[in-house]
């Protein structure tokens, strides 16, 4: 059976990253028997850290005990692969009905075989900020965009203009000429 693994990624982290980082893991415990759902969200505010054994601990982790259900929780900017690897292998153990007292000190352990690729994950800069508007120029572009628009209006005026003034022009010939063949309506 072909692997399934659903990420439900709330971060600006690459889905596509998380998916490859995840799956690595996956496939380095076994676990690849079932459908998997990993959810992803930020640990902490931007610039906020948390502490735990004296470390930074940014990442945490979430699951089911012999479900497919795994929440991450990762810190906003970059992530390092060595510390993401570990929390997330420690909770496809509990996706294996695996308990505390039956895994080692999952955060002692460097993963060895750690794929230089997957050394650090960093999500996408947030989208720029438009450059501050100089006043004047926001002033000409409204300007400009009042001159093509009254310009149209002016030139849609002048066709009817013209259209109406070739009409009564042509009912006035048509009159004169009526008058001219029947000089008794005439004064
Ligand atoms: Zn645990």
């Amino acid at each position: 059976m072909a692997l399934r693994l659903r990420v439900d990624n709330r971060t600006r982290y690459a889905t596509a990253d998380l998916r490859r980082f995840f799956l690595w893991c996956i496939h380095r415990e076994g676990a690849e028997g079932r459908t998997r759902r990993i959810e992803v969200v930020y640990s902490r505010k931007p610039g906020r850290q948390s502490y735990k054994w004296g470390q930074p601990a940014s990442v945490h982790g979430l699951a089911s005990y012999g479900g497919g259900w795994i929440r991450m929780k990762i810190p906003h900017g970059s992530v390092d692969g060595q510390l993401l690897a570990r929390v997330v292998i420690h909770e496809i153990g509990h996706n294996l009905h695996l308990h505390h007292a039956d895994m080692v000190d999952w955060w002692t352990l460097p993963i060895e075989d750690l794929p230089p690729e997957l050394a650090t994950l960093t999500e996408s800069a947030p989208k720029a900020a438009p450059p501050p508007q100089d006043r004047d120029y926001v002033n000409l572009t409204k300007a400009q965009a009042a001159v093509a628009r009254w310009a149209s209006r002016l030139k849609r005026d002048r066709t009817w203009l013209k259209k109406w003034e070739r009409k009564a022009k042509y009912y006035g010939r048509k009159i004169a000429a009526k008058q001219a063949a029947c000089p008794n309506n005439g004064a």
